[in-house]
């Protein structure tokens, strides 16, 4: 059996994967099975911040991989703790909870925000509002927070406790947080797997301000957005709001596993002993390798992704196979004339790695992707969107 027949009979179908067998990479570039190359635009989802296999990163790796892998979280270790105090420095929140996942990053927000409510309001103040067509993960608490009935309908019941409002929508927002006994609010600042869909400034201020009068916490989901991806450190620094609780993921290990749920000063003691754990949370390998990452994602890069971003946006949104470009930074949703999932096809036949989000192209490239293989790539999606 080669690879593809091998997964298709032993792994669970839970994926539409591209028929297409990734073996290598190195920075913004991948090879297949057969040596070919491709300019990556997707790094594994926002997850691979300095693209593959990057040089810095590896060693951070490697040096912890060999000196200490896992203890557990009843003995105290060095890498862990550093990337926190780094976390917290950079973000002016006080404290951070390490998971594995997007999912789990959400999971500890919803109980910090649930049991903030239930001390200070009441026991039943446990409903977490989230928007429609948000994206907060697969478990069946975060499924739950995630707006989209699709999701939801093979696998009722679900948590309950959750109440949706529609997205940049201020009369809906008011009218479910006044008339709901809510202890949190979550929401991504620009909805990744929604279409790629930033909100408005407005829906987001007034998102603080019925927060602060009801005292409410404010849940930033920053799983894609966050890490330097939108051309901030994170995406609330640009909306300039300050959140009770930010979780992050993806390029936050820079390819391995890591989630963290960071709190405010509020929020800082609201878990004690016993309250929440995770077995692999802040594992010391992915925290030495979030060390590097995070080191690198100075005012200098962040200035190259907003160039990058704005180099992409100017050169798709004045082609003609294009209809509009949305998003933020390096993380980006094109709506193309043509099908998406042909040009999608005919991107990865042409040496291009795009992904999609709902109908629309997504591009999320490296943070440091090179400018010459960048405008290779932009160039080749331009020539397929006007086919
Ligand atoms: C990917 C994603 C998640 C889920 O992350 P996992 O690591 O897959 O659990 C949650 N929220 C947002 C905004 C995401 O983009």
């Amino acid at each position: 059996m080669n690879i593809k027949e091998k997964d298709s009979a032993f792994i669970a179908h839970t994926y539409g994967r591209f028929p297409l067998v990734i073996k290598e990479g190195k920075g913004s570039v991948a090879y297949d099975e057969n040596g070919k190359k491709y300019i990556d635009m997707a790094t594994g989802i926002a997850v691979n911040a300095f693209g593959y296999c990057d040089d810095e990163w590896a060693e951070a790796v490697t040096k912890q991989l060999s000196t200490l892998q896992h203890t557990s979280n009843l003995y105290y270790t060095e890498p862990c703790v550093n990337l926190a105090e780094t976390l917290c420095n950079r973000t002016g929140m006080s404290k951070v909870f390490f998971s594995n996942s997007g999912a789990e990053a959400n999971e500890c927000a919803i109980k910090a925000a649930r049991k903030y409510a239930k001390d200070k309001k009441g026991e039943d103040f446990f409903n977490i509002l989230t928007l429609k067509n948000s994206f907060h993960g697969r478990t069946i608490t975060t499924l739950a927070a995630t707006g989209q009935d699709t999701f939801h309908k093979d696998f009722l019941p679900l948590t309950p406790g959750f109440v949706y409002t529609e997205a940049n929508n201020i009369a809906d927002l008011e009218d479910k947080v006044r008339n709901n006994k809510i202890a949190g609010i979550m929401f991504e600042l620009v909805q990744g797997e929604g279409g790629v869909m930033p909100l408005k400034k407005d829906f987001v201020n007034k998102i603080f301000e019925l927060s602060s009068e009801l005292d409410i916490v404010t849940i930033v989901d920053e799983v894609q957005t966050g890490n330097g991806r939108t051309g901030d450190l994170y995406a609330f620094m640009k909306y300039g709001i300050k959140p009770d609780v930010v979780t992050t993921a993806k390029g936050l290990g820079g390819g391995l596993p890591l989630g963290a749920t960071m709190l405010c000063e509020k929020l800082a003691d609201i878990f004690t002993p016993g309250d929440h754990g995770s077995t692999f949370g802040g594992n010391p390998v992915c925290c030495a390798g979030a060390l590097s990452i995070l080191n690198r994602i100075d005012d200098e890069l962040l200035k190259e992704v907003t160039a990058k971003s704005e180099y992409i946006v100017g050169e798709l949104s004045s082609s003609s196979g294009v209809l509009s470009v949305d998003g933020l930074g390096l993380m980006l949703g094109v709506t193309t004339k043509r099908p998406v999932d042909e040009v999608v096809k005919e991107c990865m036949e042409e040496g291009v790695l795009p992904i999609k989000a709902k109908q629309k192209l997504r591009l999320l490239p490296a943070l440091n992707i090179p400018w010459d293989e960048l405008k290779q790539a932009v160039k080749i999606i331009k020539t397929v969107c006007e086919r």
